[in-house]
């Protein structure tokens, strides 16, 4: 599967590309071996794209911008993978960013690959499968991968934590009220866009100015002079509709990663990355072993009713269940070996 990913773009190798992530997407335990070794198949070919995080608000304009931004991109020779995480399907399966008639003239573009978000399952979940189906449409060529996602739940963090950029869609008139812009997320942002600047200019300059205040105020931005070395937030405005605004999106984009590369911040977030990716792997790992293991399957009840009626404190009772697991260990394994800490532990690394 991996040869026909890697084959020449078109119409087989698109093909190729849904079946691949079809295959990531499932559940069942021998798909999930054959994704193994095509991921590893695929690694040497991945990672050369730049991986663009998109989050707003439904109704702000990111399928209206996603599109107008792809449609540029082509044209400039590029070819575009789009992905959603949406945390509306990982509940009810309904999903907000399912429309089918979103981004109909990328969708259809032969340079161009879109695929929604997959439904059901965790967020964590989800966002695993995006990662996976970001190197499959990196090592098919695509050299600009975009990743949307709804700002509700923690879908932004997820996608933070995976692109080179990330991206806050913003409405004019969100600037009028502070509660809106939530410090989390503009902590995550290297570029705020005001969008439908053409509805209300005026309110669009106010909005740019409150937002730039409020990052500012975040201490995302400085006060004084901006380093010409380091790369500080933006925020700029444009009209998606209107397409007025996306050459201008994207110069800011490239000079966030000249600017980055050459201060070694770009590769240091990508490495960043992928220890947090195998971190997280690792928790979830551990956590369903733990969760699915004879003796702690037997002991659980009694003990969750002993920490509900407050008969047992809940520190103990964790402390109890552990004790009892017996997580699976590889045969030849040197229990002493995890005495050491060779790997770089959660949020050590650099921002
Ligand atoms: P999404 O839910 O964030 O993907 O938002 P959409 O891209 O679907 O846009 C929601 C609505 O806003 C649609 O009716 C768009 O036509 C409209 N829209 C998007 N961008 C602009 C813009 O720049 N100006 C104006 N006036 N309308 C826009």
């Amino acid at each position: 599967m991996a040869q026909r990913v890697l084959a020449a773009a078109g119409p087989a190798q698109r093909r190729a590309i849904a079946k691949a992530i079809t295959l990531l997407e499932s559940t069942r335990a021998d798909h999930r071996a054959q994704a193994d070794e095509m991921l590893t198949a695929l690694l040497p070919h991945s990672g050369k794209s730049f991986r663009l995080g998109i989050s707003g608000v439904p109704g702000v304009g990111k399928s209206t911008f996603i599109e107008a931004l792809g449609l540029f991109l082509i044209d400039q020779g590029h070819r575009v993978a789009v992905l959603t995480i949406d945390p509306s399907s990982t509940v009810s399966g309904g999903s907000i960013l399912g429309d089918k008639t979103r981004m109909q003239r990328l969708s259809v573009h032969e340079r161009a690959y879109i695929r929604p978000s997959p439904s059901g399952g965790t967020l964590g979940g989800v966002a695993e499968k995006t990662r996976e189906a970001m190197l499959v449409c990196e090592a098919a060529g695509h050299d600009i991968v975009i990743v949307e996602t709804v700002g509700v739940g923690q879908s932004e963090t997820a996608v933070a934590g995976m692109t080179d950029m990330f991206v806050l869609m913003q409405l004019p008139n969100a600037g009028d009220d502070l509660q809106a812009i939530k410090k989390g997320v503009m902590e995550l942002a290297d570029l705020v866009v005001i969008n439908k600047a053409d509805l209300d200019p005026d309110a669009a300059t106010r909005a740019q100015a409150q937002v730039t205040g409020a990052l500012r105020l975040f201490g995302q931005m400085p006060h004084g002079p901006r380093d010409g070395q380091a790369w500080h937030p933006r925020v700029i405005q444009l009209s998606a509709l209107l397409g007025q605004g996306v050459e201008g999106f994207w110069n800011e984009a490239r000079e966030f990663k000249s600017l980055r590369t050459a201060n070694g911040q770009f590769a240091a977030r990508r490495q960043h990355q992928a220890l947090d990716w195998m971190w997280e792997r690792i928790d979830a790992g551990l956590k369903q072993a733990f969760r699915s293991d004879a003796a702690v399957r037997q002991l659980l009840p009694q003990l969750k009713a002993a920490v509900e009626a407050g008969r047992v404190p809940a520190s103990t009772a964790a402390r109890r269940l552990l004790a009892a697991a017996r997580l699976p260990r590889h045969p030849g394994d040197d229990p002493g070996a995890t005495q050491e800490h060779e790997f770089m532990e959660p949020g050590s690394g650099p921002g």
